[in-house]
């Protein structure tokens, strides 16, 4: 006897409406290891931002070490400054590099000619580490 087997047809279905909103990640408690990891990336990078502050005299209102994913740094009207704390990880020109363009914005609030002849003034290399800051960033990863 042969069953004759019919291909189920079904209604086709709307596809599903994507899910836009990206998926946060999981919040999973750091590690000891990574809080102390954080903590001394947080020393490291106070530090560095307050040598530069001196030397460039250019004084942030707040300076936060943040666990941001698309930033290595960033700079506010308001005078804040932002790091990411990966950046206590990098060759040391790179970040001062960082350090030094984030304060640069704290005069010039634009990548004008005028705000990269700060940053040349403290970092003469800064092409270079610009370069190198681009093919080790992830695609998300910016410089603000
Ligand atoms: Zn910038």
């Amino acid at each position: 006897m042969w069953k004759l087997i019919l291909g189920s047809v079904t209604k086709p279905r709307r596809a599903k409406r994507r899910v836009v909103r990206r998926r946060r990640r999981a919040q999973r408690p750091l590690s000891l290891v990574e809080q102390e990891q954080r903590y001394q990336a947080r020393g490291v990078i106070l530090e560095h931002v307050e040598h530069w502050s001196a030397v460039m005299e250019i004084t942030p209102k707040r300076v936060a070490v943040r666990n941001q994913r698309s930033r290595w740094g960033s700079a506010s009207s308001l005078g804040n400054l932002n790091f990411n704390w990966r950046i206590a990880g990098l060759p040391p020109g790179i970040r001062d590099y960082v350090i030094i363009h984030e304060l640069a914005h704290l005069r010039q609030m634009n990548h004008s000619p005028a705000f990269w002849a700060i940053v040349a003034g403290y970092c003469p290399g800064y092409k270079a580490h610009r370069k190198w800051l681009r093919e080790h960033s992830r695609s998300e990863q910016r410089l603000g």
